[in-house]
């Protein structure tokens, strides 16, 4: 059997809703359906889970809900209109859009994600409503009622290994099984999300749970790009690559597949296709497991993220120095900072952090701290810093593939700030400034796909 999730685009409108229905006919092994949230029908418009963190803060500000409230409950009756569902199969959608506003939650996280998680809810209610409409044998699957239990982080959960157990235990039958994305139920039965995008989680935590023979990720592009489409034109489409690869281009900017949601899916070696709704007929992309994978490309892709920042610390003989490490990470440990990567010299170090996790102030309070205790002869914070990953299988056992990927940036006047040929063999990692980085992947890129 096959577990197949659609995104908030393959879901956005009812046109969109009808290719999902025909791509479910079309295979019957596509047993179990995993719904993200109406998504954005054009570039302007509103994600429903956008419209329901509004909805919450507004309602924690003890704000008016109206407008908000029959938008959503339009992006909902619009669907149902296009497949001629009367207005009053959707009561108990409009009640609980409605009635959301009144319940009771332990604190404002718990609000926040229970307001959230109705947009894939009252999706997948709305998928069985409709394919039941049409003749097709399917039900609204609650994550509550099958203990689809997830831990106590009301935004950001993880999955509790018991879940696996009780999707086990689920049987499946004709009945195509509707489930939505992005949330699970904690042991004390309050609702929970996975991060942003987690629907894609979902999809594979029932897949590891229903060992099922394949993984369908349906979206909008119609393969996993060598390259970012917006910084090079008309990028190689890869055909296959393996869990790892994608694990080190998520690092740096490939967004297409959740990078938690591989996790379950290697635990369970299962394939994962991530398809186009729209194309549904092409091959798309494949994520396998590495045994056995034989490269197409020596470079499987070229990523770049600016979501870093560095501290480079200079000191001399700072490698004689017993203990300057240890001090600097009992900081960074006080601040709660965690560090991606820190290259070092004889007499320098550069420590590189996610600055996601950081504030202004905190950076501020943390650098002082560094000077005062270590006393470093130079300091300096680089905020614009982006790390560019090159990844592929096929680097592994070739010679002078870090010549082919420098080469192009020195010809190019491009400088590198760090270089790290990553512990697993298959990617190198540079630091540039941030103005550098797409140029940068530019002229990897060709030299690598010409
Ligand atoms: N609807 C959620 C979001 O927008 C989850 C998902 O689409 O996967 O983040």
């Amino acid at each position: 059997m096959k577990v197949v999730k659609f995104g908030g685009s393959s879901l956005a409108s009812g046109q969109q809703f009808e290719k999902v229905i025909n791509i479910l006919r079309q295979d019957q092994n596509r047993k179990v359906i995993v719904t993200s949230a109406p998504g954005k029908r054009e570039e302007t418009d509103t994600k429903v889970t956008d419209l329901l963190i509004n909805y919450a803060t507004l309602t924690i500000e003890t704000k008016p809900t109206n407008i908000v409230t029959e938008q959503l409950f339009n992006r909902y009756l619009e669907i149902a209109n296009h497949f001629g569902l009367e207005e009053d199969k959707l009561q108990t959608i409009k009640e609980k859009i409605e009635n959301l506003q009144y319940e009771k939650f332990e604190n404002n996280d718990y609000l926040m994600a229970s307001f959230k998680a109705h947009g894939e809810r009252l999706n997948a209610k709305l998928m069985a409503l409709i394919l039941n409409h049409l003749g097709i044998r399917a039900r609204f699957l609650d994550p509550e009622k099958f203990g689809f239990y997830v831990s106590d982080s009301a935004n950001n959960a993880q999955v509790l290994d018991e879940t696996y157990a009780n999707i086990e235990a689920l049987n499946l039958t004709d009945e195509l099984l509707i489930v939505p994305g992005f949330f699970g139920i904690t042991k004390d039965h309050k609702i929970a999300t996975f991060s942003r995008g987690g629907s894609d989680i979902t999809g594979a935590i029932l897949s590891k749970g229903f060992h099922a023979s394949c993984y369908e990720n349906f979206t909008d592009v119609d393969a996993i790009y060598a390259a970012n489409p917006n910084t090079v034109k008309n990028p190689y489409a890869i055909t296959k690559m393996t869990y790892r690869e994608l694990r080190e281009l998520s690092y740096a900017g490939f967004s297409v597949f959740h990078d938690e949601a591989i996790i379950p899916a290697i635990e369970a070696n299962i394939t994962i296709n991530v398809k186009n709704t729209n194309h549904s007929e092409l091959p798309g992309t494949l994520i396998v497991p590495e045994a056995n994978f034989e490269p197409e490309n020596l470079v499987t892709g070229v990523a770049s993220s600016d979501r870093f920042a560095a501290l480079y610390l200079h000191r001399y003989l700072l490698n004689k120095e017993v203990g300057f490490t240890l001090k600097l990470l009992e900081i960074l440990y006080r601040y709660n900072v965690s560090y991606e990567h820190m290259p070092s010299g004889i007499d320098d170090l550069t420590i590189i952090f996610d600055k996601s996790q950081l504030t202004n102030f905190k950076i501020k309070q943390l650098c002082q701290d560094i000077k005062a205790t270590l006393q470093p002869d130079e300091m300096q914070w680089i905020n614009d810093y982006a790390i560019i990953m090159v990844v592929g299988e096929g680097m592994r056992d070739n010679i002078g593939v870090l010549d082919r990927v420098i080469s192009p940036l020195a010809q190019n006047n491009i400088g590198i700030h760090m270089i790290n040929q990553g512990a697993s063999r298959i990617s190198v990692m540079l630091g540039t400034r941030q103005a550098d980085a797409n140029l940068a992947i530019e002229h990897i890129y060709h030299n690598f796909f010409s």
